[in-house]
């Protein structure tokens, strides 16, 4: 049996979260491709947990019933998205109130903390991951535009502030605000 076919089979061609029929497909939880750590999911469960579409807290209300499913991949991934959703009153006493073992808690946890630091990772130069506050020297010149001067290879710049892109980072230099690209500089130790 193929893996879809064991998903259709044990989900009975619904998606395990919200039980649409339509637009289904496989999602691997854990990334080792297990029948046990994938699930069948519809197109619209799909597109918010890969980020395509925000997060619609009305629509994870099926998550009331996916959090009891036996398979394990479906309770991780539950358990995910109720993490992510913990602001929300019900989705916060859903937490408290579910059994989830701490193995399947750990894998739906680890998960989280690959996609939040592939989102928001500064690094400069040598591949060293800036911090808020960090200090950092340029490896280029860089021509401030509107400022009128030239910020010299060498400058340092104290108390870095990262942007929402990986891209670019701010610090202040002769006390104008500009926007760095993280990649040409050096962070200080
Ligand atoms: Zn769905």
């Amino acid at each position: 049996m193929s893996l879809q076919e064991i998903l259709e089979k044990r989900s009975g061609k619904k998606c395990e979260l919200c039980s649409q029929t339509s637009n289904l497909s496989i999602f691997d939880v854990s990334g080792d491709n297990l029948p046990e750590h994938s699930i069948l999911i519809c197109s619209t469960c799909k597109e918010q947990i890969e980020g395509r579409e925000k997060l619609n807290p009305n629509h994870w209300r099926c998550l009331n019933e996916s959090i009891w499913n036996e398979a394990d991949a479906v309770k991780i991934i539950s358990y995910r998205l109720l993490h992510l959703l913990k602001n929300e009153n019900w989705a916060g006493e859903l937490m408290e109130m579910a059994y989830i073992e701490d193995d399947l808690k750990k894998i739906a946890l680890d998960g989280l903390k690959e996609e939040n630091s592939e989102q928001i990772t500064h690094k400069d130069s040598n591949g060293a991951i800036l911090k808020e506050g960090d200090t950092i020297t340029l490896i280029k010149d860089l021509d401030v535009k509107g400022a009128g001067f030239t910020a010299k290879r060498g400058t340092v710049v104290k108390n870095i502030h990262l942007t929402d892109n990986p891209k670019y980072i701010e610090g202040k230099i002769n006390g104008t605000q500009i926007v760095l690209v993280a990649e040409y500089t050096k962070k200080s130790s």
